[in-house]
């Protein structure tokens, strides 16, 4: 289905129909499959003949699943698990090794960095944080044993961008594979493989999903040893999608580029909003000119995305009477819902960092994150206003 549009893609491939003819993809909950005879069987295992054999590895919906994602980001391969930390753990067993070193962008999801620095770390795999968005600081912390370049862009909260072009070069220059979560933006608005990544991530309990339901996640690239690997990885240490979340997941991607684009217009908008009002101090969303990246996130990403944070004057007392004062935005730290939610990072997400870790990384007491779902962006304005004073 190479020459179809994404919107055509989204919905039409990855489908096998069974002997019924089913129009909506079916669900095949299912631990194993059975064999014709001993020879079959044998010829299976032995990978000499294609086939299902059991659901830690192969399994039709989760399939379907997986070439729907990869048509989506134009990947030759697609790699499910049961979460997009199962996908970022199955990325590192991979390509590293005791002794390899990563570099990562700085900002990136709590959990990426527990698993790096509590994980990885116990069997010497060293990770970097470069400081910032500039490209010369990534090379700056490029060591001859980096092997996995990791980023998240637009970073979260603070929604930095990263030049992936020019760090997809910096990887090249040292051997290493750059890796790109891409689950801010998704295939809908940011295709990373266009711009020389190597990797795509995936947390698919966001926005593939879309409506908060089931976890999930995938690993997507080049066919060849490292996606080989990914999944040798999958097939042995077990981390796999359930085919009913696969379900779930294969239909909501059927809509995910009009809620992308929804979503991303109503944060634009909330965004123009809050940047106007006397008790916002500053404003953080990609589709801003105001944002340091604007021409670089205008260039890389079809739209600004559905994050937007701001920062309240007044500090974490300010901050609290606008979350404590919202009748309909959901208080939750997750993210990618149609249902609109707001979190105060300094609290939650990074509330068990230091307090110098915090500031240097720019989280202030202010500061608010908002996921915009797919209400009416009146009805957001009046829910925040409330609180805004
Ligand atoms: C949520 C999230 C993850 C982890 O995904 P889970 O499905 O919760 O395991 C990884 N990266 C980013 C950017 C996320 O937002």
């Amino acid at each position: 289905m190479q020459d179809y549009d994404i919107e055509t893609l989204a919905v039409r491939s990855g489908i096998h129909r069974s002997q019924f003819n089913e129009h909506s993809e079916a669900l095949y909950l299912t631990s194993s499959f059975v064999f014709e005879n001993a020879a079959q069987a044998a010829d299976r295992f032995c990978n000499n003949a294609p086939g299902n054999i059991y659901s830690r590895f192969t399994n039709p919906t989760v399939t379907a699943f997986q070439e729907r994602l990869a048509a989506l980001e134009g990947a030759q391969a697609c790699v499910a698990t049961a979460s997009g930390m199962s996908a970022i753990l199955a990325t590192a067993m991979a390509t590293l090794k005791g002794g390899d070193h990563i570099v990562c962008s700085s900002g990136v999801f709590g959990a990426t960095v527990q698993l790096f620095s509590t994980v990885l770390s116990k069997f010497g795999i060293e990770t970097a944080y470069a400081d910032g968005t500039q490209p010369s600081t990534w090379r700056a912390a490029m060591k001859p044993n980096t092997r996995l370049l990791f980023l998240e862009t637009p970073s979260n909260p603070l929604t930095e961008v990263f030049d992936i072009s020019a760090l997809a070069q910096i990887a090249r220059d040292g051997g290493a594979l750059l890796a790109v979560d891409n689950c801010f933006c998704t295939p809908a608005l940011q295709r990373p493989f266009e711009l020389g990544a190597d990797l795509v991530i995936h947390s698919a309990t966001k926005y593939l999903d879309g409506q908060g339901r089931v976890l999930g996640g995938a690993v997507l690239g080049a066919s060849g040893p490292v996606m080989d690997a990914v999944f040798s990885f999958l097939r042995t240490a077990g981390p796999s999608l359930s085919p009913f979340n696969a379900w779930v997941l294969l239909k909501g991607i059927e809509t995910l580029r009009i809620r992308m684009e929804a979503q991303s217009r109503g944060a634009l908008e909330l965004g123009q909003w809050l940047e106007s009002h006397p008790r916002v101090e500053r404003v953080y969303y990609p589709g801003l000119a105001s944002h340091p990246q604007h021409a670089l996130a205008m260039r890389q990403q079809r739209s600004g995305g559905a994050i937007v944070s701001f920062v309240v004057k007044g500090g974490r007392e300010a901050a609290w009477r606008v979350v404590d004062s919202t009748r309909m935005i959901s208080i939750t730290a997750n993210l990618g819902d149609t249902k609109t939610t707001i979190t105060h990072p300094a609290t939650t997400t990074h509330g068990r960092i230091s307090a110098e870790a915090r500031a240097r990384a720019g989280i202030t007491e202010g500061l608010l994150r908002v996921a915009v779902g797919l209400e009416s962006v009146r009805d957001l304005q009046n829910d925040l206003a409330r609180g805004l004073g």
